[in-house]
Parts: structure tokens; sequence; C-alpha cells
């Protein structure tokens, strides 16, 4: 990289160096090649852009969907002098941004996707030199995303009409298929793809079934000092538990969009201060906050993706010390998203039920937690990362990827359109009408589940439904999901956790 740039680093910004993959995407963006960068929350995605801002003749516009988060950004690019302003609902002071736009004044121009789009700011564009286009949480702009976000569709026809300005999207949080829409959708090539590592491996992962909630979360309270924030479902559960949680005597506060604006700044400003609150909040709070010294990170409640929990999980550790990251869960949280699911739009459902399957296999492994992180993001983790809690005290668990190969096999030889109990018959060889009409005793899987292995049988069936390898049809009838091919490819294992906790506790109850 010119040694200029490097010199921009220390001066403008203080670091004395790139991390990871800033050196890279600043290198592509200087030479004005099209990129997606997919980088982690804490990896440093605003220097990518804001160095080149700098350092390049004209202006940087910066895409981003949250007023919010644009102004605390802003805050920090003016902090450190650069010469940036954003244009929103909210801002006063438009005529003068427009005049310094103009007059070449500006290095940074925050603006949202639905003035981007519009035809005044495309003139506005015309009238002065513009050095980058900055598309932040591209996520926003495939329907595959969490966040779909129309505005962001309309984007195209404003980047197409400056083919020579080069252009950069941001985000932390793509699978495959979303970063393959976001390269189509923005028009970047496969080669303008950079991707950071996920692994955050001074984080330590631990699921637990909820039991006792209040009580499980005072427990880890106690046993953690530091700073820590509790992610909570609802508004009202966010007060409930930090007043619930603050009797033990730990400063504690809530944090959630329906607070009075004072209160609710004020509490984010004593946190970031603080060196032991816990800060009870909804996933509203923590996007774009820096404070690098939260100690640990729980979910009450089942969150909304992978993505989701691995950027709110995220938000621990990022000094690189030592931190935790806890999501208690229960079925009822699983039977609720289902619920809500159903009530979508079809087109919304499919991608909705993947998520909330991969979410399944995260809290139901019996083996590495980070793996199913880090794989979730096209990531291929060496086997057991030391650092979660299956890995570290592995639970008893079986080994049942036979048995649910042969399940999968079954119901796709029987033309995916039978329910459990039927799959069970023709696997165990059992003789019944069903089977004799169908002619299913004449193919290959009849009879191939013999002894203790029909006994998996169930807990299988359940398994893969709910990693989605499995799902049903509106009669009930099972069929393939999209996770179905790397079990049957042998790419997946399938472990069953036995036997569950709250069982054996009950068992033990009962006996004594
Ligand atoms: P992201 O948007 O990817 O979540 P940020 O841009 O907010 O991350 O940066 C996260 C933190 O890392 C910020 O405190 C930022 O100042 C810091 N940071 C970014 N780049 C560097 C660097 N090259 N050296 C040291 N600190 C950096
Ligand atoms: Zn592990």
């Amino acid at each position: 990289m010119q040694p200029d740039i490097l010199t921009l680093l220390h001066d403008v910004f203080g670091f004395s160096g790139f991390r990871g993959v800033q050196d890279q995407v600043v290198g592509r963006v200087m030479a004005g090649r099209p990129t997606l960068a997919i980088m982690p929350t804490g990896a440093g995605k605003s220097l990518c852009y804001q160095l080149p801002a700098v350092a390049l003749d004209g202006c940087c516009v910066v895409i981003s969907p949250l007023i919010a988060l644009m102004h605390d950004q802003l805050r920090a690019a003016q902090a450190v002098g650069i010469k940036a302003a954003s244009l929103t609902s909210v801002d006063a002071d438009w005529r003068e941004t427009q005049d310094r736009l103009r007059n070449g004044d500006l290095d940074l121009l925050y603006v949202a996707p639905e003035r981007a789009s519009g035809e005044g700011f495309r003139n506005l564009l015309r009238s002065t030199r513009i050095a980058l286009f900055a598309i932040d949480e591209a996520h926003c702009v495939s329907e595959w995303g969490h966040d779909f976000r129309p505005d962001y569709r309309l984007l195209r026809p404003l980047l197409d009409e400056f083919p020579d300005v080069p252009r950069l999207a941001l985000t932390a949080t793509a699978d495959a298929h979303t970063r393959e829409d976001i390269l189509v959708q923005l028009g970047i090539p496969r080669e303008g793809l950079v991707i950071a590592g996920f692994d955050r491996p001074n984080i330590r992962y631990a699921v637990h079934p909820r039991d006792g909630l209040n009580r499980q979360l005072a427990d880890l309270i106690a046993g953690n000092p530091g700073p820590g924030i509790i992610y909570a479902p609802t508004r009202a559960a966010t007060e409930k538990l930090a007043e619930a949680l603050g009797r033990a005597g730990r400063p504690t506060r809530a944090y959630h969009a329906g607070l009075d604006p004072k209160v609710r700044a004020a509490n984010q400003t004593a946190f970031i201060a603080s060196e032991d609150m816990v800060m009870v909040a909804t996933v509203a709070f923590g996007m774009g906050i820096d404070k690098p010294d939260v100690r640990f990170v729980a979910h009450a409640g089942l969150p909304k993706s992978i993505e989701g929990y691995y950027q709110e999980s995220g938000r621990a550790g990022r000094d690189g010390e030592p931190a935790q990251a806890h999501l208690f869960w229960g079925a009822e949280d699983f039977a609720r998203a289902r619920m809500r699911i159903a009530e979508l739009e079809s087109a919304r459902q499919q991608g909705e039920r993947t998520r909330i399957a991969a979410l399944g296999a995260l809290v139901e492994t019996g083996t590495c937690r980070r793996a199913i992180l880090l794989r979730h993001f096209g990531e291929n983790p060496p086997p057991g990362c030391g650092n979660c809690d299956n890995c570290l005290n592995p639970p008893p668990s079986i080994d049942a990827t036979q048995t649910a190969r042969k399940f999968l096999s079954a119901v796709y030889r029987t033309g995916q359109s039978f329910g459990v109990g039927h799959i069970e018959s023709v696997l165990t060889g059992a003789v019944t009408d069903k089977i004799r009409e169908r002619g299913h005793d004449r193919i290959s899987v009849y009879g191939i589940v013999e002894g203790e292995e029909m006994a998996l049988l169930r807990p299988v069936s359940r398994a893969l439904l709910v990693r989605d390898a499995l799902q049903t049809n509106e009669h009930g009838g099972l069929e393939l999901g999209p996770s179905a091919r790397p079990i049957l490819r042998g790419e997946e294992d399938v472990s069953l956790v036995v036997p569950p906790r709250k069982e054996r506790r009950r068992k033990n109850a009962r006996n004594g």
C-alpha cells in the first residue's frame, strides 16, 4: 500500500496498522475496484471507506439504513477531523450540506437509502465529484437477508449512472445465499468478494435450556464481575428482568426503544462508562456502541437468526480478552417462532424456516457450537474449538449419523409424502397394508433398521426436523429440507444428546 495511506491511517485515525482484511479492502477501493466486504462486527468496516474518503479526490457517499447509527458514525468521523455531513429527514442543514458538496468541501456524506435513490439527489451528485459509493449494511438489499429493505433495491440505477465511481458494499451478516444475492443486486463481480474470518476465539459460547431463568441469570451475573448485556425478547421483559436481577446488588439498567429518549441515553452512557453494569436490553441496544470490555452477553430467549446471534453475542470481548456468550432457550421459543412464520406471506416463509432450523441445530447439538456458527458463515473450522460448553464438557451423546441417513433415504425413496409412522414402519420392516400396496417392501431401505437402533428413529426424526433436514408438507408428509444434502453426502454428522437434562431431573425428583 502507498506510504501516504499508512500515514493517513496513523495521522487521521491514530491507528498503527490495518487489521485483518482492511488493507485488502482499502487497497481495492483505492484501485477503483468494486468490492463486497463481509466483516464481522467490530472488524472495523467504517475505516474501509472513511480512509479512502480522506485519501481520494471527491466525496464518498455512504448509504446507511439507520439514522441513529449514521449519526454515531458521523460524529466519530467529525471527531477525527473528517469533513463529513449527513442528509436525512432529521437534518436541518440541508442547504449548507448541498453547498458544501458542490464546493468540494465534503469528504464523507451519509445518506439514507430512500434519499439516495431520489431524482433530486442524483441531480445533486451530478454537480460534484464522487469518489466512492459505500453501501453499508448491504444485506438489506437481499430478500434472503434477515433485514430486507426495498429502498436498497432502488440504489442500483444510482450506482449505474456513475459507472466510473467504485462501489464498496459492506455487511457483517451474510450467509452464502445472501452474499451471492448482494453481488448480483449491486453489480459486483465475484472476484470482488472479500471475507474476513468470523471466529472470535476469546468468546466462550454456551447454550442452556431455560430452567428457572431468573436464577440462571443471577448465577451468571454473580460469576461475572465485568460489564454484561442480557438480551430479552420484549420491552416489558427487559424492565421486569432488570428489576429482578438488580436486587442482587449489581448496577442493572434496562434499555429499549420505548423508553423516554433521555432515560435511554442516560442508561447507555452509564453503561459505557461502567466497569460492572448489567444492561438488560432488547436487540435495539448495542448497534454502533463502542464498548470493548463487555465481558458477557446473554440471550434470555431464542435470537432471530444465527446472524443476529453472532452479531449480538459478538458485542462481548471486543478487546480480545476472555468473554462469554450464553444462550438460554426453551422449546416454546421454537413454537412461537413457527407460529410467527405461519402468519407471514408465503414467499418469506421458507427463508424464515431455514433460519429457525439453523438455530435449532445450534441449540440441539452435542458438538462444537463454534463450528456450527462458523460453518454457517461458510468457514470450515477444525473439529473442537476447546472454548465452548460442548468442547469443554462433552455431553453424553451418541452418533446417530447412520440412522439419520437411513431415515432421509427412506423419506426420499418413498416419494417424500409420508409421515414419521410410515417411514418407521418401512425402515423396521413392518408388514402393513399400506407398505404392501405401495410396494415399499421392495425398496432397498425396507427393514434396514433393527434391534436397538429402532429406538433412535423417533429422536432422529425430531433432530432432523429441528435442523431443517426434514420438513413437513401441508398434509403432514415428510420432505427433504435444505440441510438434508450435507448429511446424506457425509459432510455433516447428526448426534443425539442423551438424556435431556429436564427429563433426568424430573425422574430423580420422582425417585427421591
Ligand atoms: P464495525 O463497523 O465493523 O463493527 P467499527 O468500524 O465500528 O467496526 O470498528 C470497531 C472498532 O475497531 C472501533 O473502535 C475502531 O476504532 C477500531 N478499529 C478499526 N480499525 C482499526 C485499526 N486498523 N486499528 C485499531 N483499531 C481499529
Ligand atoms: Zn467448541
